[in-house]
């Protein structure tokens, strides 16, 4: 066993999660199709039925049920995102995030883009 196989808590799930969820929303579109927004309603909904932490999904759920997930553009979609969060962290007593700094905190994943060379070679692989 590695010395980095540290359990799960709340604590390091939530951590882990807050990442990916800010991220998912820095790279919603700016202009997003029907699809698209669908397609976000639908997993946000999916995502806070499934969160595996019993204790964390009431809140989420109503927190989601209360304030649906707002779709219209990346710029309200990762303010709503930071509404979330705050609801949570308010729940928590912690100290609530100033979500004008949101964009300053969560960007997109450089390292996780495809550049346009290596997604050619990809396909010629293919
Ligand atoms: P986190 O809250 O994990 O935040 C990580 C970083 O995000 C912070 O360091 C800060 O830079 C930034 N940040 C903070 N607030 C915001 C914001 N509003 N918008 C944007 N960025 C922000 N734990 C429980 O014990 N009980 C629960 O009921 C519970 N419910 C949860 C529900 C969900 C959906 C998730 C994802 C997590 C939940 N957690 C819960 C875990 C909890 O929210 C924290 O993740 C955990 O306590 C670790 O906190 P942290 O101080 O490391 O910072």
């Amino acid at each position: 066993e590695g010395e980095d196989w540290e359990p799960v808590d709340t604590t390091s799930l939530g951590r882990a999660t807050w990442t990916f969820l800010h991220t998912l929303a820095a790279n919603y579109p700016k202009k997003p199709t029907a699809v698209e927004k669908t397609r976000m309603m639908l997993f946000m909904a999916h995502f806070s039925d499934l969160y595996p932490c019993e204790v964390c999904q009431s809140g989420l759920k109503d927190i989601v049920t209360k304030t649906p997930p707002e779709v219209e553009s990346n710029k309200t979609f990762t303010r709503w995102m930071c509404k979330v969060h705050n609801g949570v962290n308010e729940h928590l007593g912690k100290e609530l995030f100033d979500c004008s700094k949101v964009d300053e905190r969560w960007g997109v994943c450089e390292s996780c883009k495809v550049y346009r060379e290596d997604l050619n070679a990809f396909k010629n692989l293919i």
